[in-house]
């Protein structure tokens, strides 16, 4: 009678924890982790010194840092890349970015995290969030400090970013960058310390949120265009409009202009001073450069916050170039060459940098 109620007892415990695994095994959501580098996989001949090797370890091993992950989704992972960001190329854009709509097609996969350099991490979340046709959360991560470190900051950063990809409030939001905690929107991103952990931020608008004991906290919604209502499309294109940057700074001479109309370049932007303002002698070369060869100018700044407005002290209108508004010099190049792919009247082009 005794091992009969025991048995029945056993019985009855084995099959509630069968049916709450099953729940939580059906909770959990795919989330694909695509590797691309960076410090975040780099290698320190030791624990404390700073040299270090970008892109030395594979995602598994990366992985293998913070098992905690597979408690919150199902992981899949692959190697796109594997370099340090300043290597960063168009190819690799082009391919990560079809993988990602391809991923995102699939009905099972419910988000993905990338982790990458973050040198041009930026440039790579800006250029996604302007190419990915899906709702789906995409979050870009990276580490400041290489996985060999005291104190690596990579396990945490992917935890969270993990943690973020797989909550229902990430839908919708556009491309995101999860470290240090903080969540940043790709529409404003900017690197902003050589060394610190906590060198990423939204300098014009501000984070998106934070996250906290493992759960986003979103605290502003973008109001610019991007995803899923981005115009751009580049799953049929295997190359990209040739665009450059120009700085300007007391004495700027035509030197580079002059240059990149002999390179044949489609688009040139400027990091000007102040309002994005420019020497003259870059006025006029740039000038030419729109009348007598067609190329795309759009003016930026190299003040890391405020507008490059229209119509200051540069008459836009008259040369032909188009003001880059809240758009960095490295987002505004992202976006020239994403223009060029279906424009090259400035019209169009100012009204793409009013929108993205
Ligand atoms: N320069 C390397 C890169 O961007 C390392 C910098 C980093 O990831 O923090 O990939």
């Amino acid at each position: 009678m005794k091992s009969s109620f025991s048995y029945k007892f056993l019985w009855v415990l084995a099959t509630i924890m069968l049916v709450s695994l099953g729940i939580n095994a059906q909770q959990k959501k795919t989330i694909y982790i695509l590797a691309t580098g960076g410090t975040i996989a780099g290698q320190g001949a030791t624990e404390v010194t700073a040299g270090y090797k970008a892109g030395a370890i594979s995602v598994n091993e990366l992985l293998k840092a913070v098992p905690e992950i597979k408690d919150i989704a199902f992981i899949k992972a692959e190697q796109v890349a594997n370099i340090g960001s300043q290597d960063m190329n168009d190819d690799v854009w082009l391919k990560l970015s079809k993988r990602v709509n391809e991923l995102l097609s699939q009905s099972d996969v419910a988000g993905i995290v990338i982790t990458h350099g973050t040198d041009t991490q930026e440039e790579t979340a800006y250029f996604l969030n302007l190419t990915v046709k899906s709702e789906k959360p995409v979050i870009l991560v990276g580490s400041m400090r290489p996985s060999t470190a005291i104190s690596a900051d990579g396990p945490r950063n992917i935890y969270n970013a993990v943690a973020t990809a797989v909550a229902t409030e990430s839908i919708g939001r556009g491309v995101m960058v999860v470290m240090d905690d903080k969540i940043l929107g790709a529409d404003d991103l900017a690197k902003t310390n050589t060394l610190s952990v906590g060198t990423f931020q939204n300098p014009n608008y501000g984070p998106l949120g934070i996250v906290y004991n493992g759960k986003p906290i979103f605290t502003r919604q973008t109001l610019k265009r991007h995803t899923s209502n981005s115009e751009f499309d580049v799953r049929a294109l295997d190359k990209l409009p040739r665009v450059e940057i120009i700085l300007s700074y007391s004495n700027a001479t035509d030197l580079f202009v002059d240059a990149a109309v002999k390179a044949h370049v489609k688009g040139i932007v400027t990091a000007g001073v102040g309002n994005g303002n420019i020497t003259t002698a870059l006025q006029d070369a740039l000038a030419k450069a729109v009348k007598n060869h067609g190329i795309a100018v759009v003016r930026s700044s190299r003040i890391m916050t405020g507008p490059t407005a229209q119509w200051d002290e540069v008459a836009d209108d008259q040369y032909g170039f188009a003001a880059s508004w809240f758009n960095n010099p490295y987002r505004s190049r992202v976006l020239l060459m994403l223009a060029l792919t279906k424009t090259n009247d400035y019209k169009q082009i100012q009204r793409m940098f009013s929108e993205y």
